[in-house]
């Protein structure tokens, strides 16, 4: 596992390479190191509130003639000290699990809904999936032709039914056919915002109402490739209020993994799940330790 998210995270690896090889061959200053690591951590997307906190961090509790090995070993132990802030625990003990999923349209829900999906079929619960995005077909589409790839059964609505009501009665089912996991599927237009977080909390109402103590879990789905304009967008859906954790999508081919560091430490939140591809395959569950090991390796 930890030799696929390296291999993941090349690209945004490959923006501390170079300075890591120079800081090994050179006698350069501790604040020399530093200067130049906080520059590498910004062009890694980690934000410069986070980089001047992690910066910060390395000074004080690092030696003025610390070598680079070491200060290496106090960076890792930094990020994976912000990363693990938050428990990444994913609540899934309950027998009647419902778990929502939110985000803005392309950033990745129905293709991470699926992952989930199959990862929890395939640890043998009953699964079913609901297609609340009654405003877009091809949201419900996809949803739908990934219920067929996968055997699992999806529940949608008619178009321009109320979202809160199609979930209303995916629970009925959820509830006759005696399933384990209910994934929701809902709508992410940004643009009519005000309605959507209206919307979400309608959603919400009707799922509380029916199963006590549920959505069990309420991740926000983020784009990892857009790095910190993730952050601007994670911030809109932060009014939704019962987010528990966050979904982190196509982490793979991005040079802008670094983001991770500044979306937990920004937005209070703990990145649960990534995504590493397009496939149901390419799902991790969130690690600090490792995610730290394999970005600085
Ligand atoms: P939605 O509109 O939020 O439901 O987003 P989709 O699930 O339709 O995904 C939008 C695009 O991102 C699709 O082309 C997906 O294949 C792609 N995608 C989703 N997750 C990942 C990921 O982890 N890695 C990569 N490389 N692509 C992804």
């Amino acid at each position: 596992m930890f030799g696929n998210l390296k291999d993941k995270l090349t690209k945004t690896r490959e923006t501390f390479k170079e300075k890591f090889e120079e800081f090994l061959r050179s006698e350069k200053s501790r604040e020399e190191i530093l200067e130049e690591l906080a520059e590498s951590l910004v062009l890694a997307d980690v934000g410069i509130q986070s980089t001047e906190k992690i910066i910060q961090s390395i000074r004080q509790k690092s030696k003025k003639n610390d070598s680079f090995i070491v200060l290496k070993k106090i960076l890792e132990d930094e990020i994976c000290k912000i990363l693990s802030q938050f428990p990444t625990y994913f609540n899934l003990n309950n027998n009647h699990t419902v778990i929502m999923m939110v985000g803005v349209n392309g950033g990745g829900k129905t293709t991470s809904i699926a992952k989930l999906a199959i990862r929890y079929k395939k640890e043998g619960k009953s699964v079913l999936m609901v297609a609340a995005d009654t405003f877009r077909a091809a949201a419900q589409e996809q949803l739908e032709l990934w219920g067929k790839k996968l055997n699992i059964p999806v529940i949608k609505g008619q178009y321009g039914a109320d979202p809160a009501s199609v979930v209303y009665d995916a629970i009925q089912s959820f509830k006759a056919r005696q399933s384990q996991l209910l994934l929701v599927d809902t709508a992410g237009r940004i643009h009519t915002n005000t309605n959507l977080m209206n919307e979400l909390e309608k959603i919400k109402r009707v799922i509380s109402k029916e199963i006590e103590g549920a959505p069990h879990e309420t991740l926000l789905v983020l784009d990892a490739s857009i790095g910190q304009n993730a952050l601007t967008q994670a911030k809109e859906f932060l009014k939704f209020s019962s987010l528990t954790g966050i979904f982190l999508s196509k982490l793979d081919g991005t040079a802008k993994g670094g983001s991770v560091i500044s979306i937990v430490d920004e937005l209070k939140l703990p990145i649960k799940f990534i995504g590493i591809g397009e496939e149901e395959k390419d799902i991790l569950h969130f690690s600090p330790q490792e995610f730290a090991r394999a970005l600085l390796s």
